[in-house]
């Protein structure tokens, strides 16, 4: 929990969502081997001699407006400044120090955490001495790098490691729920919280134990406390587009990667737009228990059909994503919180659950006998021998197989509808693996 998030500046063309690829690609492939994800390239984790961090590239930032420029420049960094535990700051060797850069180096100047200065593009030692332009910009830790062969990232990492605190994150479990409430600006997530707290939660100051700069809070359950994870603390006004969308993505997202359980609200006038559809592929690949509650229920015209024909319309969009509840709600006149609330802490549940291998193969064996996978391509045989979940966070299902390699994608959708449909599982995307035996 509550990684340190490293942020990645810098102008168009540097280099930054190449390094971005390369300090996440080990981290993200087990996590992105799943069902009905596609990948969106901004957030990631990465993890260097056994410590974890997150990365977050600020990569289309930039509008295309030439009158814009300066203020979104500004803008990125700050946003940066709020949101980062240290900050990449990449330029290009090859292309030298350009106005923008020094522009960008004068805002970091601010910063007072770590701030790594990254010359990018010097593929081989002898390329080092474009470093030398760069040291004008007055950062310190200056290193030469090749985000494309990995030139010098040790010890850029090494380095980037050592200056971090990583005295917040616990491995210890914390029994308690840790939900968020997320979805675009307006949806009614300010409301939502503070009718669940009885409170208006933007007047409290930070609980201990909790992240600094968010401000979550305790909501007291039956005898049993759940952890909200803020979002709607800060707001922002900009009159640059891409920077506001930016930044309440940047927010959604750590938000998300804090909780157990993530709350997608929508707008009932509005619907699933694509903003929602990013935030449930993260949800999904984070594997991070998720419902979509639809608010402002109490503005609708309602007759009989009402809900059900609203929930289709919602369905369609979550296409193979069937196993996520939908459920109606008003922030504002309290109608079904408390559901949600008990939806959340099931989901919460389901997450844990583990299946013992003796009843998963009971189960499950007999299903995949009467319809295996496909052959291979010259004609062998694809058996599955054998099941067992591991994983302590979600659920993660090894399939051991000969041919494991030819297993296609909507036989592993198959495997988990099987499991889905024997076993439960509501709400909690999870990873089906085909391995060897
Ligand atoms: P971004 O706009 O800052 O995210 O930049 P990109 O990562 O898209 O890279 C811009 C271009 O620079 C691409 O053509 C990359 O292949 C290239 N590039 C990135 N890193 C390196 C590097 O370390 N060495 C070289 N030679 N080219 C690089
Ligand atoms: P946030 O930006 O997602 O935190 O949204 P807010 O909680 O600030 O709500 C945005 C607007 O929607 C405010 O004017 C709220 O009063 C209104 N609102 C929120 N929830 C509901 C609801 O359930 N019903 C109605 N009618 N209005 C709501």
């Amino acid at each position: 929990m509550n990684e340190p998030v490293i942020v990645i500046v810098g102008r168009p063309n540097v280099g930054k969502s190449t390094l971005f690829n390369r300090l996440t690609r080990s981290k993200t492939s087990i996590v992105d081997d799943a069902p009905g994800v596609t990948r969106d390239r901004i957030y990631g984790e990465a993890e260097w001699n056994g410590k974890k961090f997150r990365v977050i590239d600020t990569g289309g930032l930039v509008p295309n407006s030439q009158d814009l420029f300066e203020a979104a420049i500004k803008e990125q960094v700050e946003i940066a400044f709020q949101e980062a535990d240290a900050i990449f700051f990449v330029v290009d060797g090859k292309s030298g120090l350009t106005p923008l850069d020094i522009e960008i180096a004068q805002n970091l100047r601010k910063f007072t955490k770590p701030n790594f200065l990254l010359v990018n593009k010097a593929d081989s030692p002898e390329l080092e001495i474009i470093k030398n332009d760069f040291y004008r910009l007055g950062i310190e830790k200056i290193y030469d790098i090749s985000a494309i062969n990995g030139r010098n990232l040790g010890d850029l990492l090494d380095d980037l490691i050592e200056s971090l605190d990583f005295s917040n994150v616990t491995d210890k479990p914390d029994p308690r729920l840790r939900l968020s409430i997320i979805g675009k600006p307006n949806v009614g997530k300010s409301s939502l919280v503070n009718s669940l707290l009885g409170y208006d939660r933007s007047i409290v100051t930070d609980i201990p134990g909790t992240t600094r700069d968010s401000i979550d809070s305790v909501l007291k359950y039956y005898g049993q406390e759940i952890i909200l994870v803020d979002t709607a603390g800060l707001r922002r006004k900009s009159k640059i587009k891409e920077n506001v969308e930016f930044f309440s993505n940047v927010r959604t997202f750590k938000a998300l990667w804090n909780s157990d359980v993530a709350v997608l609200l929508i707008d009932a006038q509005l619907g699933i737009e694509n903003q929602d559809q990013r935030i449930i592929q993260e949800a999904v690949r984070r594997r991070k228990g998720l419902i979509i509650a639809i608010n402002k229920w109490d503005l609708i015209a309602k007759d009989t059909n009402t809900a059900k024909v609203f929930e289709e319309a919602v369905r369609r969009e979550l296409g193979t994503l069937d196993y996520v509840p939908v459920i109606t709600i008003s922030a504002l006149t309290k109608q079904r919180i408390y559901k949600l609330i008990d939806l959340a802490l099931k989901i919460h549940d389901e997450r844990k659950k583990k299946i013992p291998t003796n009843q998963l193969n009971e189960i499950l064996l007999p299903e995949i006998q009467k319809t295996p996978p496909p052959a291979t391509p010259t004609g062998k045989e694809v058996k599955i021998k054998y099941i067992t979940q591991v994983g302590d966070h979600y659920p993660i299902f090894l399939f051991f197989a000969n041919e494991h390699k030819y297993v296609p994608e909507h036989y592993k959708r198959f495997l988990e509808r099987l499991i889905r449909k024997h076993l439960g599982f509501e709400g909690v995307p999870m990873t089906i693996s085909i391995k060897d035996k």
